[in-house]
């Protein structure tokens, strides 16, 4: 024989409940006992209609108005005109019994347990006998049978405790005589000794289908849900998450325990000594295998096999010198909890027996608190234990594996993971059976967590990258383009899964958690919101998740100014904008500060040399023990650009212009021909090398006369530039008289840094320095005489767009 159990999803509606006949219909001639749910949402709404009733809210009577149409819709739709009758009179007249009791309970303003138990058995009475009559109907061979004549409990209404014996016998028997194919029953319900309608607690219709199925040795127990099986991660909040194809009864066990909510903890105990198999099957997928649950399983060599979360849980804990060493105090603390009827989730004790901390139901941690502090008002009156401090909104996280035992570093992992993801651990515990770690967290930290910890320990090969852009001009854009191009390299070749969820430029703002189609980026933002540095840092805070990171494309001072809020939220920032780097040292050094306490890489490759390996070389030549000496560069494209240009057919003006016509120099083109660039530039280096050092420290030789420096806009600018031709003619022939070329030189040495216009002979180094070209010559301890050179590119779109993807690839290896 065979148990199938249909939850609340499976038999939501008449749609449904065909697709559960066409699974039961496939067993042939096969003996089978079918327990059924309440229809999906029946039972929330039972109890919301009581609640109205005890409140003495009128609004009850609606509401079971609404139940009962469910029900007549259900039996209207599945069963045969001729055939509905006594279906249509059987849900009548446990109508107008629910409404009696309702009215009872309405009247003296009040909901006993006991009542509320017989009220809500009503969701799975109907449900399971409308499906037997629609079974019949269909010519299967099938009955119904009240599982309350079977089930016999204790009255702790609500959640009753089996009497295995007398239910056990009751079902040996009942299916010993029974000689149909079908057996119809409802889930969920029982019945106390003196006969009242008790419950198995929410989610119990996987218990009862799992106590038949022990009583009578079934060969098999399926249940059927609305998923194809026991995931890695509950579905809904991991999207990359696995069904598990086979696991065992404890780690089953576990995950349940831990909120896997697709088994209900309980079931497995029924049936785990007869070693009957358990089978999770989808009803809207039956080809699927699901999952299978037995005794032993090998564990495909996996360690972690699943990890679950359950929610509302408050911490309570008891504290005080007065514990220290005193017998007893523990059992006094749990006698009082289980006299109270709460069930604690989890427990610490700190090894100093200092305090014991508990995790139990939010719900229950009210009454918790006040009868822990009852029990111990003595102590707490003389000052040698505390009042209990209760923490509420928070959840437990688990990680579940049999094998988990035998492997160290599981837990460093698991904590190293949340750490690096920023989500605070409130308090950890480990099974004495090591078959789970589990660490309270944040309400609000969940879903970070069960993904960074999923990716951790399911996806160890793909690593999600979740990317805010800020700015989408000339640099931006590229990017974004360059994103889209290697996207399916980068998740085939490095791993790494790259996703833009926000962008914003100065206008709009636009967001979106599946990723931005970056074919379509620029319609997308275009329909967005109205840009907000503020607004889009909240929303990137709020959507919490992990491996964020704020790219800023901008040259924005204001802009810069956020950094750190992102760092201290864990997020990374990524950036091609000077202006942190080179503006106070004290905000400088604070962002690296924050980038190592909160873990979250600052880094900004492109502030030197666009896409050209500077800042990384240069970390790693520190790294590794090696000491700066000097370092002597040409670090303007756009400077370099203009003196590779400029001879005596050309004026110093056009140059320029076309310079910045080419996209050369920045929006204002006398931050480069003032060399103030170039000065962010060296101060950036010099701190990178470890030196403590201001823009003001940094002795600048300017070659534009004073009166263009000062001008106030680019017009101004142009014209002042003409007026000086001479001036600029004089210089290119002083230096080609010298068999030289002009280069803007950047120079740091002995703690000193300077900038400025040198003629450099034939043989040097940057004598044949190219275009836009960037050169750097790093003299350090252990290149003291041959320097370390990187030259290329160091200008443009393009280049600094794939110096930033260097930096996000940079994060995803980090
Ligand atoms: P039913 O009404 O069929 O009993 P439930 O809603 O009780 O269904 O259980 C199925 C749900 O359990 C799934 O829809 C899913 O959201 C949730 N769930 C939580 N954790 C897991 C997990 N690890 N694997 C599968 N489902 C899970
Ligand atoms: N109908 C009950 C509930 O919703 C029992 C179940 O579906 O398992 O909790
Ligand atoms: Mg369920």
């Amino acid at each position: 024989m065979k148990v199938l159990k249909f939850g609340g999803t499976s038999v939501a509606n008449p749609e449904n409940i065909n697709k559960v006949k066409s699974i039961v219909q496939k067993l042939d001639k096969e003996k089978v006992a079918v327990v059924v749910s309440a229809f999906g949402g029946v039972t929330d709404l039972l109890l919301n209609t009581s609640a109205l009733a005890a409140r003495q809210d009128t609004a009850y009577k609606e509401s079971l108005k609404t139940i009962e149409d469910k029900h007549i819709t259900a039996i209207r739709e599945l069963i045969p005109v001729q055939n509905q009758s006594s279906a249509l009179s059987k849900v009548k007249s446990d109508m107008n019994v629910l409404e009696t009791l309702l009215e009872g309970s309405f009247l003296i303003g009040e909901l006993t347990p006991k009542l509320s138990d017989k009220i809500v058995s009503y969701g799975e009475l109907l449900s399971s006998y409308i499906i037997s009559e629609f079974f019949k109907s269909e010519g299967l061979d099938a009955i119904f049978k009240d599982s309350r004549e079977l089930i016999i409990t204790d009255n702790n209404f609500g959640k009753a405790n089996v009497n295995f014996e007398k239910t056990n016998q009751n079902c040996i028997d009942f299916f010993k005589e029974n000689n149909h194919q079908i057996v119809v029953l409802p889930g969920f319900v029982s019945s106390s000794k003196s006969g009242d309608s008790t419950t198995l607690g929410r989610g119990g219709s996987d218990y009862t289908a799992a106590i038949i199925a022990g009583a009578v040795e079934a060969e098999v127990l399926e249940i059927w849900t609305d998923v194809s099986g026991m995931y890695t991660a509950n579905p809904r909040l991991v999207k990359q998450a696995k069904c598990v194809a086979h696991i065992s009864y404890e780690e089953a066990m576990e995950l349940s325990h831990f909120g896997a909510k697709v088994l209900f903890p309980p079931t497995i105990q029924p049936v785990l000594g007869k070693g009957i198999p358990i089978a999770i099957k989808n009803t809207f997928d039956p080809e699927n295998p699901g999952t299978l649950i037995t005794k032993n399983t090998n564990g495909n060599g996996k360690t972690v096999r699943g990890i679950s979360h359950v929610g509302n849980i408050s911490l309570l804990s008891l504290e005080g010198p007065g514990m220290i060493g005193i017998p007893g105090i523990s059992k006094r603390f749990f006698e009082t909890l289980s006299l109270k009827n709460i069930s604690i989730v989890l427990i610490t004790q700190a090894s100093s027996e200092h305090s014991i901390c508990v995790g139990i139901a939010d719900e229950d941690v009210d009454v918790a608190a006040e009868a822990v502090n009852e029990t111990f008002e003595y102590e707490i009156s003389t000052k040698k234990i505390k009042p209990v401090i209760v923490e509420k909104d928070l959840t437990i996280i688990a990680l579940v594996g049999d094998n988990m035992k035998s492997h160290q570093g599981l837990s460093g992992k698991m904590f190293s993971t949340l750490g690096k993801n920023n989500v605070n651990i409130r308090a950890i515990a480990q099974g004495a059976s090591e078959r789970n770690i589990s660490a309270v967290i944040k309400k609000d930290d969940v879903k970070k967590a069960l993904n960074s910890l999923h990716e951790t320990f399911f996806e160890e090969n793909i690593k999600q990258l979740n990317l805010f852009v800020m700015g989408v001009g000339n640099v931006g854009s590229k990017f974004l383009d360059q994103i889209r191009q290697q996207k399916k390299y980068l998740k085939e070749e490095l791993k790494l899964n790259v996703r833009v969820i926000g962008i914003s430029n100065s206008r709009t703002m636009a967001f979106d958690e599946n990723g931005i189609p970056l074919k379509e980026w620029e319609t997308v933002l275009a329909d967005g919101e109205k840009a907000d540095k503020q607004a889009f840092f909240d929303r990137i805070k709020s959507l919490n998740y992990r491996n964020s990171v704020f790219v800023d494309n901008t040259a924005s001072a204001e802009v810069s100014k956020t950094y750190a809020d992102y760092l201290h939220n864990s997020i990374s920032v990524v950036t091609c904008n000077k202006i942190a780097c080179s503006s106070d040292y004290t905000y400088y050094k604070e962002l690296k500060q924050l980038a190592k306490q909160y873990n979250s890489p600052f880094l900004f490759e492109t502030n030197v040399g666009a896409g050209l390996p500077i800042i990384d070389t240069l970390k790693h030549l520190i790294a590794s023990g090696d000491k700066i000496k000097k370092i002597q560069a040409v670090l303007s494209g756009s400077l370099n650009f203009v003196f590779n240009t400029f001879n005596d057919s050309v004026t110093f003006h056009d140059v320029v212009k076309q310079a910045q016509e080419q996209g050369y120099t920045e929006p204002d083109p006398t931050i480069d021909l003032s060399g103030v660039d170039v000065m962010r530039k060296i101060l950036i280096l010099a701190r990178e090398s470890g030196y403590q050092l201001d823009i003001d420290d940094i002795a600048n030789e300017a070659f534009l006369p004073k009166e263009s420096l000062e001008t106030d806009s680019n017009e101004a600018f142009f014209e002042s530039l003409k007026k000086y031709e001479n001036d600029f003619q004089k210089m290119y022939k002083e230096a080609a008289d010298a068999d030289s070329k002009l280069k803007y030189v950047a120079q740091f040495e002995d703690g000193k840094a300077k900038v400025g216009l040198q003629k450099i002979p034939k043989g040097h180094d940057f004598y044949n320095l190219e275009g836009s070209d960037n050169i750097v010559l790093f003299y350090t301890e252990r290149y003291p005489n041959q320097p370390m050179i990187i030259k290329g590119a160091g200008a443009g779109a393009d280049v600094t767009a794939s110096g930033i993807f260097a930096d996000i690839i940079r994060i995803g290896n980090f």
